[in-house]
């Protein structure tokens, strides 16, 4: 099979094993590029047959999320807008692509943008208008119009089969200079278990490096965030260029940190063994929100962020 980047043939396995069940999973780092990918890359028919089975997306589905769950999206979704607003994006029209719940798009929205969203569950699109009364469509990346001067991204990419098409497909949806916010797993992490890695619904596992190279061709990188996921913020070129690939450096840089990843490093460097403590502090806090309506947590969540 050929690299979904660069489209070199020369692998090296990285993991066997599917982070979720104990199937075999071949994820495997290209050689040439660094991008680490599933191989080979499941086909769309293999990706229809997963999500319709395996996966269990029940598109029918009502959806209501606990209390606790609305509280954690609504501190996810405020991290993303203060790194737009620090980065000086803080006004415009907004694409939310892969809304979810909506709490992004509902609180971009008071946050000044001039927010919608796209999300292809039904259940999850149903309750995001309901609770928030937000502008967000049922559908797919392929069903989207228009241009927008912000475009947001999280957690979709690890999962497409071609990431470069992904990001031409984006670039068709911005305005001129506009700007892109993509979140992904980071590869380079010391802060997440070894053994939840890999798993059968992602299929690219990005570096800053691969991450920058797949977007090269539409888009220059202006910010870069790590603290947990990778947080990348791109502005759109005035016109494609070709493809830039990862130099030799950073590719032997991912080389090396994927074998320093493994249990000591997680404990100590990530900070993995105050999880624990860290557990019992956020219980807590969602208890207190127990009893609460979504659109109540999230309120209470923005005027909370704001006053401080
Ligand atoms: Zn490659």
């Amino acid at each position: 099979m050929q690299c979904a980047l660069c489209q070199s043939d020369n692998f090296e396995m990285v993991s066997k094993d599917d982070a979720k069940s104990s199937m075999e999973l071949i994820v495997s780092l290209c050689e040439k590029c660094g991008l680490i990918q599933q191989t080979p890359i499941p086909t769309d028919e293999e990706l229809r047959e997963y999500y319709s089975k395996d996966y269990r997306v029940d598109y029918k589905q009502s959806y209501s999320p606990k209390p606790k769950h609305v509280l954690r999206a609504s501190r996810t979704a405020m991290q993303r807008i203060n790194f737009l607003t620090d980065s000086g994006v803080s006004t415009g029209t907004l694409l939310d692509i892969g809304a979810g719940g909506g709490e992004f798009t509902y609180l971009s929205g008071k946050a000044g943008f001039e927010s919608r969203g796209i999300e292809p569950n039904i259940g999850y699109s149903e309750y995001a208008r309901n609770e928030y009364n937000c502008n967000i469509e049922t559908g797919e990346l392929d069903d989207i119009e228009g241009k927008y001067d912000v475009v947001t991204i999280f957690h979709v990419l690890e999962h497409l089969p071609s990431p470069i098409e992904a990001f031409k497909k984006l670039y068709q949806l911005m305005a001129e200079k506009g700007t892109l916010l993509v979140e992904v797993p980071w590869i380079e992490t010391n802060d997440a278990s070894p053994h939840s890695t890999y798993f059968k619904a992602h299929i690219s596992y990005f570096s800053v490096a691969t991450l920058s190279s797949c977007a090269s061709q539409y888009f220059d990188v202006i910010n870069v965030d790590t603290s947990s996921n990778l947080k990348m913020l791109f502005k759109a070129k005035k016109t494609p260029l070709a493809l830039e690939y990862p130099n030799a450096p950073s590719v032997n840089a991912v080389k090396l940190r994927i074998k320093q990843k493994g249990w000591v490093e997680y404990l100590f460097n990530g900070k993995g063994i105050l999880k624990p403590l860290r557990k019992l502090a956020q219980m807590v806090i969602e208890n207190r929100v127990r009893n609460l309506t979504g659109k109540e947590i999230v309120d209470n969540y923005f005027l909370k962020s704001n006053i401080n």
